[in-house]
């Protein structure tokens, strides 16, 4: 482990450089051809860095941390625009996190590009049931097989940020991604996360699904940053839940003292 950062490197949302996520707002935006609304109303006024309120922003607290994995968005139309969106915190802690704008008919060049990229190993992250066939299945990275992460490759794992239904039928619909293995969480993984988290019920949000693949790579890094990632949540939703109901930011949190103390833990960053 080497020096533990307790304070952020950066503070202000001016001097963060956008990530993929931010990027695909930005060029959704300039499509639309009437301005998105966002819940909340035309005033209601939102920081470009973490999309909050400026009274509870909390871009001081961007982890961005280096991992073996890598995460691909696949997003669905409005999906950037929505400031609950959860595939930005992805981009918020993980580095390597590739955003695109799904389509049905057209193949980005530059994601053929990095779905052929030898460096990486991808799986799309979905349940198992919707798979065909059924052998195109994996509920671990560690299998016999040549499906299993080979050492010096990186995983790329690619998640489908939308609703359920219409991730469904961006799975069913998606050739290019027909040739690789579907990694699907086991329930065993799911019900072990079900009893940590506070909110019970079924419904997993994108960047939960991301902290248990990064639980799945098993390398230190990745772990940690998987239970960054699953309190950087925590003290998202509980920042935007505060201003909605016009309460202020709570920093002695339980949500921010785990942040804290995880961030404590993290090695410095690559170009710190
Ligand atoms: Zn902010």
């Amino acid at each position: 482990m080497s020096s533990a950062t307790l304070t952020p490197q950066k503070s202000v949302a001016s001097t963060l450089s956008p990530h993929a996520v931010s990027r695909l707002r930005q060029a959704r935006l300039a499509r639309s051809t009437r301005p998105f609304l966002a819940r909340g109303g035309p005033k209601g006024e939102r920081c470009e860095g973490c999309r909050l309120r400026p009274s509870h922003c909390m871009c001081a607290l961007r982890p961005e941390l280096a991992t073996r994995a890598a995460f691909c968005l696949l997003m669905h139309d409005a999906e950037p625009l929505k400031p609950s969106n959860t595939g930005w915190l992805i981009a918020d802690v993980v580095q390597d996190t590739h955003a695109f704008g799904w389509s049905r008919t057209e193949l980005d060049p530059q994601l053929e590009a990095l779905l052929a990229d030898p460096q990486w190993q991808p799986y799309v992250v979905f349940p198992g049931e919707y798979a065909e066939p059924a052998e195109r299945v994996l509920e671990t990275l560690d299998g016999g097989d040549s499906r299993a992460l080979q050492p010096g490759r990186r995983p790329l794992f690619i998640l489908l940020d939308a609703t359920w239904s219409e991730a469904r039928k961006m799975f069913r619909k998606s050739p290019y991604l027909d040739g690789f293995p579907v990694l699907s969480l086991h329930p065993d993984l799911i019900s072990r996360y079900q009893l940590r988290r506070s909110k019970r019920d079924d419904h997993f949000c994108t960047s939960e699904v991301a902290a248990l693949c990064l639980e799945l790579v098993g390398d230190a890094g990745d772990v940690q940053a998987g239970q960054v990632l699953e309190s950087y949540l925590g003290v998202f939703t509980e920042r935007y839940l505060q201003a909605k109901h016009q309460q202020p930011v709570d920093e002695a949190s339980s949500a921010h003292q785990r942040l804290r103390e995880l961030m404590g833990a993290v090695p410095a960053k690559r170009d710190a």
